[in-house]
Parts: structure tokens; C-alpha cells; sequence
């Protein structure tokens, strides 16, 4: 018996990454894989040792090595329990989300990532003192919740954070919330990459979009294109969405909780302009 427990050991060894770790029962040693060649034998020889034997002839670490594997037979039951429990009470933490926000200024991390992106210039009409990014939680588009930032006037920097937790409890799907997204080099790539923003130092006409002074807000910008005779015309990735067809995700419709919660501080939606309709775009003059 013992010389066929050697053996295996031997063979487990061979192909086994030992490491040996300190418990408070005295020294332990733990196998990461068992052999994935291992022979049925030597899997079998080692199954036949419980463990109260095995401990008491554990006097190398080959014979430990033994003793591992079947405590990795064990964990990985273990393991799988676990995920799936992580997994129910991940599901649980969705389901019972909850709003949660924080407003700050713009620090110098967030500044240099700003400048890169364009998002700030030092010619826009307002500096960044008179910026504040609101960071928060919000529904995306597969039905999780993420954390995102957003960056608007300070001014209003309490009273947005109140649309968008209406939003959230209202589990309105927002795709993106990402101010500063290396993919993000211009205002129209901004918005075909489906960011919701506010702050932008962006022109419109030749003049400085409300954009540029944090005063206005897009939401899903792909879904709620700015149509002008009833083509979409920014992004033009969102052609498809031009004609409002219902029952698509993030869709801004009149009877929508944003508008509803724009409206409640007082801002305005694009979707209402007789010009031109611009159903992302939210503002508090309605500009
Ligand atoms: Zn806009």
C-alpha cells in the first residue's frame, strides 16, 4: 500500500504545482492542478486515503501533493456553489439598486483627460470652476447598472442629478454616460459613440452650442438623432431612428420619464423645436 502510494505520489508530483501555505493546524500544503495526465490508478490510489491518514503520512510534500488533490476534487464543487451563489446575489444587488451620486469639481486628472479629448478648451465661454462632474449609477442598455459621469454647470449640478435619479428609479436605459472616452475626438464621433453628455465646448451655427457652457444635456444621442426634414443629420448612424419607431431601447418619446424630468427643473427638449427636431438634446433655455 505504501509503495503504491509512492508511486502515485511520484506521478502527481511530477506534474502538480506544489505550493505550501501556514494554517494555524500546522503546515499545509496545497496543490493548484492536479495532473491533468494523471492516470486513473494514481487518482484512485489517492481518492483511497481519507484525509485523517493522509495528514498523519503527509511527511513530504509528495505525499501532501496526494492529499491536495482530492482537496481540489472538493473545491471545485465548493467553487461552483460559490459562483452561483455570487451570482444570485449579484442579481439581487441589480434588483435592488438604489440611486447613488456625487458631485465635484473638475480635478487635474480629469482636466487633462478634457484637454485631450476636447471636451475643454481654454477658449470655451465657461472655465472649469464653473464645472462639476456628477458621478452616478445608471441602467444601461442590457439592463445593468453601471457608474458613469457627467459633466455640467455648477450651477445645476443638484438639480440634474435629480433628472437622472428620476431616471434611474424610472429604470430608463441610458447606453453611456463617459465624459472623457479615448474613442471620443469630435463632437460627432462623441455622439455616434451613443454618449449621453452635457458639458462640451462645441459650436452649433458658428456660435457656442449650450454644450460649451454646461447648460445642456443629450441623451442617447444614436436613438434620438437631431433630424432636420426628417433626416437624421447628427449622428447619421442614427438614420434608422429618425422616423421614431417604437419599442427601441433609450428611445426619448414625449410621454418619456426624461422628458418629464427635464421638464420638472425646467429645461426644454429638442424633441419639441418646429425647425428641426433634435429629440437627444435637453437645455435650460431652450437652446
Ligand atoms: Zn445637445
Amino acid at each position: 500500500m505504501l509503495s503504491k502510494l509512492r508511486a502515485s505520489v511520484r506521478s502527481v508530483l511530477a506534474t502538480s504545482l506544489v505550493l505550501l501555505a501556514l494554517s494555524s493546524a500546522g503546515v499545509t500544503f496545497l496543490v493548484a492542478a492536479p495532473a491533468a495526465h494523471a492516470d486513473a490508478g494514481d487518482r484512485a490510489t489517492a481518492f483511497l486515503i481519507t484525509p485523517s491518514l493522509a495528514v498523519a503520512r503527509a511527511e513530504s510534500q509528495a505525499e501532501a501533493a496526494v492529499i491536495a488533490a482530492q482537496g481540489v476534487v472538493a473545491s471545485r464543487t465548493d467553487m461552483a456553489e460559490l459562483a452561483g451563489r455570487k451570482h444570485l446575489a449579484a442579481e439581487a444587488v441589480q434588483r435592488d439598486a438604489v440611486f447613488q451620486s456625487s458631485v465635484a469639481r473638475i480635478d487635474d486628472t480629469l482636466k487633462q483627460k478634457m484637454l485631450q479629448n476636447g471636451i475643454w478648451r481654454p477658449d470655451a465661454p465657461v472655465s472649469l470652476d464653473q464645472l462639476r462632474v456628477i458621478t452616478m449609477n445608471f441602467w444601461d442598455f442590457s439592463g445593468r447598472v453601471e457608474t458613469g459621469q457627467l459633466i455640467v454647470n455648477q450651477a445645476w449640478a443638484t438639480q440634474v442629478t435629480k433628472v437622472f435619479k428620476m431616471m434611474f428609479d424610472a429604470r430608463f436605459p441610458i447606453h453611456r454616460l463617459d465624459p472623457v472616452n479615448q474613442l471620443r475626438q469630435t463632437s460627432t464621433s462623441a455622439l455616434a459613440y451613443d454618449n449621453s453628455e452635457g458639458f462640451h465646448a462645441r459650436t452649433v451655427n458658428g456660435g457656442w452650442s449650450m454644450h460649451a457652457y454646461g447648460l445642456a444635456i443629450d441623451i442617447n444621442p444614436v436613438e434620438n438623432p437631431w433630424v432636420r426634414a426628417g433626416v437624421a443629420t447628427v449622428p447619421v448612424c442614427g438614420g434608422p431612428y429618425a422616423g421614431r419607431p417604437a419599442g427601441v431601447t433609450g428611445l426619448v418619446t414625449p410621454n418619456s420619464i426624461v422628458v418629464k424630468a427635464f421638464k420638472s427643473i425646467g429645461w426644454t427638449w429638442g424633441g419639441t423645436w418646429n425647425s428641426s427636431k433634435d429629440y437627444m438634446h435637453f437645455s435650460s433655455n431652450g437652446h
